[in-house]
């Protein structure tokens, strides 16, 4: 029996990783878990229950007892939290604006990541292999994933996305709105992650001058080329 296919991606925000990964998933017919949509889901649970973000505590506490479930289905991914379902609630702008300062908080990333590795093994036993996408999952969750890829994209490129995606446009107000969930979240979250180089050992995929399908065949093929490699 072959050892289950596991995929790790981290990159900044806008540089299409969770497109690009639920696309990869599809084709490789394995699962997807999405990581930011954790720390989207515990900073919705704790603002829907009045927490203040900035007592670390509280916050910690909170995410020891947080009942989150995740749907790991590449081509129909869902966040449920006690029942309810968060899929859209966890992308409003006032979740963006406040997920770093979860997930800064160092009480919450080893709750965090423990279950994220029990998440990936399980979805990879079920389905033969996972994709698992975030800021620290090749360096921390899963730094022995059998595939480890940096997607970047440059810091025009990302905003362009994101603004588009956001405002349907990528006019110079969309894009100045946009700032503020691009380039100070990641300043915010580099601060507990390293996602802007790759680590050693980790392929760096720029995604600048990509198209969407040409993203997700630049990963495809560092794919193959490790599973070359492999033997
Ligand atoms: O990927 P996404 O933009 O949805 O991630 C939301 C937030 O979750 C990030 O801005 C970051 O604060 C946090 N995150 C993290 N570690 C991960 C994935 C996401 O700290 N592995």
């Amino acid at each position: 029996m072959t050892a289950p296919l596991t995929i790790a991606i981290d990159g900044p925000s806008g540089s299409g990783k969770s497109s690009v990964a639920k696309a990869v998933a599809r084709r490789l017919g394995i699962g997807y878990l999405d990581t930011g949509a954790m720390y989207r889901a515990l900073t919705w649970w704790c603002l829907e229950r009045g927490l203040d973000l900035a007592d670390h505590d509280a916050v910690a506490q909170a995410a020891r007892d947080f009942p989150l479930a995740m749907g790991t289905d590449p081509a129909d991914p869902t966040v449920t939290v006690d029942g309810t379902d968060v899929g859209a609630a966890i992308r409003t702008t006032e979740v963006s604006s406040a997920v770093s300062a979860v997930a800064t908080n160092q009480g919450v990333r080893p709750v965090l990541q423990q279950l994220q590795r029990d998440l990936i093994a399980r979805v990879a036993e079920e389905t033969g292999g996972v994709v698992a996408e975030g800021r620290d999952i090749t360096t921390v969750v899963a730094p022995d994933a059998r595939v480890r890829v940096l997607l970047t994209a440059s810091e025009e490129a990302r905003l362009r996305r994101r603004s588009t995606e956001l405002h349907g446009s990528a006019d110079a107000a969309a894009v100045e709105a946009t700032r503020d969930q691009v380039l100070r979240r990641d300043r915010d979250d580099s601060t507990v992650s390293r996602f802007t180089e790759a680590a050693e050992g980790v392929s760096l995929v720029d995604t600048s001058d990509l198209g969407f399908d040409e993203s997700v065949e630049a990963v495809l093929d560092v794919v193959a080329a490790s599973t070359v490699d492999e033997g």
